[in-house]
């Protein structure tokens, strides 16, 4: 049974009443999120890694419930939802960084283009909800194709030596955070720009992984319970 009441803040319910929204779960009515979409979006963590062999941990599998979440945080600009998927990918942050971390948490850059349409950058927002304070580093140069249309080779000839950092690192380790790892090509470009930089990329976190990513790797069974 789809709650109404699905945030704890008076303001946030009345605005979800305001836009008259359907759950972007399940679709059932007069709800942003349900209570069974929230759990469902609960961080199932899978490991992952890039072409380039950097450990990834993404706090959800990119389908059902998680996948349609964010693709209405990504395309329909509903930004309320960065808040629940924020706290999911918080969670994996949190147990990737360890306790008394100095780590940065640096999200990939977003390109222009995709800055124009929606306004914001999805994993700075994420990062936000998560807790932490993004590191903006890196920067992209104009151009290349849209990802989402490549394989996976083709994805690292597009990214590559794309990327720089504008500040130096002197050894300052780095936790790279994305919204939805694919291929892991950008990750691994990001993390190049970095380490020419002098940054230390211990990590990388995202809050979710395709499945044929998950595929060739292990799915973690770990859940937590906050
Ligand atoms: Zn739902």
């Amino acid at each position: 049974m789809p709650s109404s009441r699905p945030f704890r803040t008076i303001g946030a319910e009345l605005l979800s009443f305001l836009l008259a929204a359907d759950c972007a779960g399940c679709g059932s009515p007069e709800t942003l999120l349900c209570d069974d979409c929230r759990e469902a979006i609960r961080p199932r963590p899978v490991d992952v890694r890039t072409p380039g062999g950097l450990p990834v941990r993404a706090s959800l599998p990119f389908e059902s419930v998680a996948a349609r979440c964010i693709r209405r945080l990504k395309d329909e600009g509903e930004t309320l939802l960065a808040r629940p998927l924020g706290a999911s990918l918080g969670a994996v942050l949190r147990d990737t960084a360890g306790t008394g971390t100095k780590a940065l948490a640096v999200p990939v850059p977003t390109s222009r283009s995709s800055f124009r349409r929606r306004g914001y950058r999805v994993p700075e927002l994420l990062l936000r909800h998560a807790g932490a304070e993004p590191t903006r580093l890196l920067s992209t140069e104009r151009g290349g194709a849209d990802q989402r249309e490549l394989g996976v080779a083709q994805r690292a000839r597009n990214v590559h030596g794309r990327m720089w950092s504008t500040r130096r690192g002197r050894g300052r380790p780095v936790i790279l955070v994305d919204d939805i790892v694919t291929t892991g090509a950008t990750l691994d470009e990001a993390a190049r720009a970095l380490d020419v930089a002098g940054f230390r990329v211990v990590a990388a976190v995202a809050l979710a992984a395709t499945p044929r990513h998950s595929e060739r790797t292990v799915n973690t069974s770990e859940t937590r319970s906050k």
